[in-house]
């Protein structure tokens, strides 16, 4: 896909876990897709990314399940904004 950052086609989806907040706000969540690039070397997250990252959290106690720290999954394959709970 083309990368936002220097425009050439260099850029791949990876699945990352990351990590939002401290303390006991800390929310990690899993598979959350950002943007590689291998021309670049930016790695970035998208808009809409960003947009369910912020519903997430809006909703985490839906969402998250107890580990040590809340957990929640990041949806894959999200193209209308709704969130799958078929895999958990
Ligand atoms: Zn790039």
């Amino acid at each position: 896909m083309i990368c936002d950052i220097c425009g050439h086609k260099s850029g791949h989806i990876r699945y990352v876990t990351r990590s939002f907040g401290h303390g006991k706000d800390l929310l990690v969540i899993e598979n959350v897709p950002i943007v590689s690039c291998s021309h670049c070397g930016e790695s970035y997250l998208t808009a809409e990314t960003l947009h369910e990252i912020e519903r997430i959290k809006l909703h985490r106690d839906g969402f998250a399940h107890e580990r040590s720290v809340p957990v929640a999954v990041f949806a894959q394959g999200m193209t209308g904004g709704t969130l799958s709970h078929s895999n958990v």
